[in-house]
C-alpha cells in the first residue's frame, strides 16, 4: 500500500480533540478547515519547557537509499505515548520542490506519518507562501529604492546579494535579469531565484523567538554596499515592519495528528546546507510546553544538521537535548561499505561491516556535545538476521543502546524498545549537554573545530575569496555569530565521492556568506544548489486530483 492509501484508511479525529489532548482549549486554536490549527504564541510557557525531555533524531550520512529520520522521529513519539509517556512529535514542513519533482513528502512514510498528509505536503497552513511573499516584498523595496530619484540609497547594484523566490523547482529562474524595458520599469540588473526554503527569512523564522525578535532579525538582514561602500541593511529601507506584518500568523506553530492519534506539530523547514535545518525555536518550545518527552529531527547526517542544532538552536534558544537517537539503516551501511547501490537488498555482511566506521564517526560526535546515544536500525524488509545482529554486535562492544525499530510497518508497536531505551537513557540522566564552540571564538576557530572534530578534517584551506570575507565580516562586526558550513551532506568531507569514514583530508572554504538576519555566517564548501530542477519524469506527471477533490499519486 502507498503512504497516501496508508493515510486514506486512517479516521482522523477533530483538531479540537487533538488540541485538548494536548493540553490547550480548542477555543484558543485557530482552525484551518477540521484537521489543521495555529496555536497561540501564549500557550508557550518557558519554565514549563524546561522540564520537558528533548530528544533529537538525526542519522548516519545519508545515502540514495534513504535513512527515515522523520518516520523514526513519528514511530518514536508514537512508542513513548504508547509508555504513557506524553510525547509530541515537532517536525520541519514539507517544500512544494520536492513534492512535485523526485517522489518525497516530509511526513514520513508507512503506519508513521503525520496527517492529514496530502494537506501537510501541498500548501498546508500557508507559511511558505507568506514567507516567499515576505521575502519578495524585500526584493520588490530594493529594487525600487534603486529606481527612486528621491529617496535612493545609492545602493551598488553590483553588490546585492538579496534574490527572490519561489516553492517549486525550476531552474530556468536560477539566473535572471530584472529591470528591462526602459526608464520606467527599473534598473537593469542581474539576480536569480532561490526555493522558498531556502530564503534567510525561513531560516529568520525558525529561529526567532516572537514578534518583536522576528522583527529585529528580518531588519539586519544584509543587502549589499552603497557606492560609498557603506552597508545596507533591510531596516535602513525600512522593510522589517511590513514584512513582519506578513508573517503574523506564519509565526504560529502548526498543530495536526499522527495516525495513531496523538498531537505533531509541523513548522518551518530551512535547509540543512546554507541555513540550520530544523524546525522552529517556537514550535520546538510549544511542544516542550505541553510534553514530558519532545521528539524532533535534524537532516541530513548529524555531522550537518544536528550539529547546526545543537550549536546554533540550541545555544541561540537555551535547549538541553537528553538523547540522541541515530537512525541507522543496513542498507545504507552496506553502500557506505562499497556494495553497489542496485544490490542494497542482497546481504552482504562484509560491505555492513566496512560502512560501520561512519555509524562509528557520528557516534563519536554526539558523545563531543555530552548527550548519550541510541542506535535505531530502521528496519527494511531486505534486512537479514545476521545483518541486523551484525550492528547490534558493534553496539555491544561500544556499550551504546541499540534497538531494532519497525516504525514503518507497525507504527508505534514496532518502537517500543527504541522507546523503552530513551526512557532509561532520560531517567538515568547521563547526558549534560555542552555545544562544540562557544560563539565569541573568532570566525576561523569556529570553522576548525567543526572541520576537524567533527568531519575528521586534518585542517582547513580558505580561497582568496573567503579569506576578503573574512575581513569584510571583521569590518561588520559580526565575528561573534555561530558558522553554519554549507557542505555536502553526502560525505563527511566536502567531497561526495568519499564515503565511509574518510580521512586525511583538508576543508576548503570557498567563501563566507553572511545571513546577519538569521544570526550566523554561511562557509561555503562546495557547489550547493539553492534552486533544484525537475527531473525529466517529475512526481507532478502522478498527482491528480478525483471530481470529488480527492488528491491521488501523492507517493
Ligand atoms: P528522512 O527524514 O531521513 O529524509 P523519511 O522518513 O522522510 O526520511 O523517509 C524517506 C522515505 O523512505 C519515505 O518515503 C518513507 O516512506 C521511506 N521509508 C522510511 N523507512 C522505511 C522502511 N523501514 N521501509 C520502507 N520504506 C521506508
Ligand atoms: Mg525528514
Amino acid at each position: 500500500m502507498s503512504d497516501l492509501q496508508i493515510a486514506k484508511k486512517t479516521t482522523l479525529k477533530h483538531i479540537s480533540k487533538i488540541a485538548e489532548k494536548f493540553g490547550i482549549d480548542p477555543d484558543d486554536i485557530e482552525m484551518y478547515g477540521k484537521f489543521k490549527a495555529k496555536l497561540p504564541l501564549k500557550a508557550i510557557d518557558k519554565q514549563r519547557a524546561s522540564q520537558s525531555n528533548l530528544i533529537l533524531v538525526s542519522a548516519i550520512s545519508p545515502t540514495p537509499a534513504g535513512e527515515g529520520k522523520t518516520t523514526m522521529s513519528i514511530g518514536l513519539s508514537e512508542g513513548l505515548n504508547r509508555l504513557n509517556k506524553k510525547t509530541t512529535v515537532v517536525l520541519r514542513e514539507p517544500s512544494l520542490g520536492p513534492v512535485f519533482g523526485i517522489k518525497g513528502g516530509a511526513t514520513g512514510g508507512g503506519y508513521s506519518q503525520v496527517l492529514p498528509m496530502e494537506d501537510i505536503n501541498l500548501h498546508f497552513t500557508g507559511d511558505f507562501s507568506a514567507i516567499e511573499k515576505a521575502h519578495n516584498l524585500l526584493a520588490a523595496i530594493i529594487d525600487n529604492n534603486i529606481q527612486s530619484k528621491t529617496n535612493s540609497l545609492r545602493l551598488d547594484p553590483r553588490t546585492i546579494t538579496w534574490k527572490r523566490v519561489v516553492d517549486l523547482n525550476d531552474r530556468a529562474l536560477r539566473h535572471v535579469i530584472v529591470g528591462l524595458g526602459g526608464t520606467t520599469s527599473g534598473v537593469p540588473r542581474e539576480t536569480g531565484f532561490d526555493i522558498t526554503a531556502a530564503s534567510e527569512i525561513m531560516a529568520i523564522l525558525c529561529l526567532a523567538e516572537n514578534l518583536n525578535d522576528l522583527k529585529k532579525r528580518l531588519g539586519n538582514i544584509f543587502i549589499g554596499y552603497t557606492f560609498d561602500k557603506n552597508p545596507i541593511y533591510a531596516k535602513d529601507l525600512k522593510a522589517e515592519g511590513a514584512m513582519t506584518a506578513l508573517l503574523k500568523d506564519a509565526i504560529k506553530p502548526n498543530l495536526v495528528q499522527t495516525i495513531e492519534g496523538n498531537p505533531a506539530i509541523i513548522h518551518g523547514g530551512p535547509f540543512a546546507n546554507i541555513a540550520q535545518g530544523t524546525n522552529t525555536v517556537l514550535a520546538t518550545l510549544m511542544g516542550m510546553s505541553h510534553s514530558e518527552y519532545t521528539v524532533t529531527e535534524a537532516g541530513f547526517g548529524f555531522d550537518l544538521g544536528a550539529e547546526k542544532f545543537f550549536d546554533i538552536k540550541c545555544q541561540s534558544a537555551g535547549l538541553k537535548p537528553k538523547a540522541v537517537v541515530l537512525t541507522t539503516t543496513i542498507r545504507a551501511l552496506k553502500y557506505h561499505g562499497g556494495a553497489d547501490l542496485k544490490s542494497l537488498t542482497e546481504p552482504n555482511v562484509e560491505a555492513l561491516k566496512k560502512g560501520i566506521p561512519n555509524l562509528e564517526k557520528h557516534l563519536e560526535n554526539i558523545s563531543k556535545f555530552n548527550v548519550s546515544a541510541v542506535i535505531a536500525i530502521n528496519k527494511f524488509t531486505s534486512d537479514t538476521e545476521e545483518e541486523i545482529d551484525t550492528i547490534k554486535d558493534f553496539a555491544a562492544s561500544k556499550g551504546i543502546k541499540v534497538a531494532l525499530a519497525e516504525v514503518w510497518e507497525k507504527g508505534g508497536k514496532g518502537a517500543i524498545k527504541l522507546a523503552q531505551h530513551v526512557i532509561d537513557i532520560v531517567e538515568s540522566d547521563t547526558s549534560d549537554f555542552k555545544p562544540l564552540y562557544q560563539w565569541e571564538s573568532s570566525v576561523m576557530d569556529k570553522i576548525e573545530t567543526i572541520a576537524t572534530e567533527i568531519y575528521g578534517a586534518e585542517h582547513v584551506d580558505y580561497s582568496s575569496k573567503a579569506k576578503a570575507h573574512l575581513r569584510k565580516i571583521s569590518n561588520l562586526g559580526l565575528d561573534h555569530l555561530p558558522v553554519c558550513i554549507a557542505k555536502t551532506q553526502k560525505s563527511l568531507s566536502d567531497n561526495p565521492k568519499l564515503l565511509g569514514r574518510p580521512k586525511d583530508f583538508i576543508i576548503t572554504v570557498r567563501e563566507i556568506e553572511i545571513a546577519a538576519g538569521a544570526g550566523f555566517l554561511i562557509p561555503i564548501t562546495g557547489d550547493i544548489m539553492r534552486m533544484p530542477g525537475l527531473p525529466a519524469h517529475p512526481a507532478s506527471e502522478e498527482i491528480d486530483i478525483t471530481d470529488d477533490g480527492e488528491i491521488v499519486g501523492l507517493f
